[in-house]
């Protein structure tokens, strides 16, 4: 049989994820340590957890409703005013999703027709290309750069615009830069937007973690952008839920609905045990957030200093949680870079060129690990560089 006839050629020609290499080789690797990952390295909070057991406990193993528990809707409806002040119903406005992940498929799927492109600033999360180009759109990469923040400029986003644009993706924070947008970086953007068809999917799934007293902003809150704007959310980064498979879309009614349509046809329901726990992140997880975002913060601070004493050059992450230092110094490309450290050194980063143009010479390196596994891996990049003079 020959399988490559048998698998559709969308498929066929999307490349596998840069990332998973790494973890694989290391995998056998003695004394290993990973930046690589972008998970958190906390447990979801006890009091979390045991939201979940309970719900088993109480028998509660069906079905919910297909856009998600309305208690759970109603809990995140308060959440988003609470801590973003954004307004969304939670009958017709809210959807719980399989991770944001699944919030961004539909996202895509929903709104797509073939041909129509999608500007994806990048260095950027790895999913949206793919994504889009399954759905038959076009991704069309709009480079960020150091000099900027890693920012998206109202310039850049102008010249990237044609008729066919259908819609912009706003990965801010930012995974792997840890770049993020301010209001007022927001509202350049808005204005090259307003009185176009454009929409913004909005991917806000590290909003509870920037730095610095800044606060995230939404471009749901600028006005006119709110009728513009999906907004992709979840708890695997905020709560450190990554396991639970929990996340959410808002948006207009009339979208959310066509996407409740498609998420019923495809999931039914998001996993039932997880939309109670869920539940009680929301309501009661906000301590939980600000104990993990501090720490977050030192960690942050720390890697940051670490990598400008042994003389790479790194942006001040503003969110998120990596860091992304430059390495062209070294002169070798981020692959190569990240192979090498590997091999001699058993210390997992990923290659900037695996995030999409722009992420040549730089390398992702992420701070949801312990302190001591930081200080470990940077005393081991110390000696990798030596070895390279
Ligand atoms: N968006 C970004 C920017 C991410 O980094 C991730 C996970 N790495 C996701 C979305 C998806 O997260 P999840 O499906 O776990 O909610």
């Amino acid at each position: 049989m020959d399988y490559n006839k048998v698998l559709c050629g969308r498929i066929r020609n999307v490349p596998p994820s840069g990332i998973r290499k790494y973890f694989d080789l290391l995998q056998g690797m003695e004394g290993g340590i990973s930046l690589g990952i972008g998970e958190p390295d906390f447990q979801t909070p006890w009091h979390i957890r045991d939201a979940g057991i309970y719900s088993l406990e109480k028998g509660f193993t069906k079905y919910t409703p297909n856009a998600g528990l309305s208690d759970l809707r109603s809990a995140i409806s308060r959440y988003l005013k609470r801590r973003f002040d954004l307004e969304y119903a939670p009958a017709g406005q809210i959807l719980v999703t399989v991770g944001g992940s699944e919030g961004l498929d539909l996202a895509f799927r929903c709104m797509l027709e073939p041909g129509d492109e999608v500007i994806i600033p990048t260095p950027s999360f790895v999913c949206y290309g793919p994504l889009v180009s399954m759905t038959h759109g076009v991704p069309v990469y709009v480079e960020t750069k150091a000099e900027n923040e890693f920012r998206l400029t109202p310039e850049e986003l102008k010249r990237a615009i044609t008729p066919r644009t259908k819609a912009v993706v706003l990965p801010f924070p930012c995974n792997p830069t840890g770049g993020i947008m301010e209001r007022a970086d927001l509202e350049a953007l808005a204005q090259v937007l307003r009185g176009t068809d454009i929409m913004v999917i909005s991917d806000e799934i590290y909003a509870e973690l920037t730095y610095g007293g800044q606060r995230h902003v939404s471009m749901a809150n600028l006005p006119d952008m709110y009728e513009r704007t999906i907004v992709v959310n979840g708890f695997s980064k905020a709560y450190s839920m990554t396991g639970w498979r929990m996340g959410y879309l808002c948006g207009p009614k009339e979208l959310i609905t066509a996407m409740t349509k498609l998420h019923q046809y495809g999931i039914m329901s998001a996993p039932t045990t997880s939309q109670y726990a869920a539940i009680e992140a929301m309501d009661h997880g906000d301590g939980d957030i600000e104990a993990m975002q501090s720490e977050y913060d030192g960690r942050r601070r720390f890697l940051v200093d670490g990598f400008r004493k042994l003389g790479l050059s790194c942006f001040e992450p503003k969110g998120a949680f990596y860091t992304f230092p430059c390495i062209r110094s070294t002169g070798l490309s981020s692959e190569e870079f990240c192979d090498r450290f590997l091999e001699k050194e058993h210390v997992a980063v990923i290659p900037g060129s695996a995030f999409g143009p722009g992420g040549e010479g730089f390398v992702r390196a992420c701070y949801a690990a312990s302190m001591k596994d930081l200080a470990e891996a940077l005393e081991r990049l110390g000696r990798f560089l030596e070895s390279l003079r």
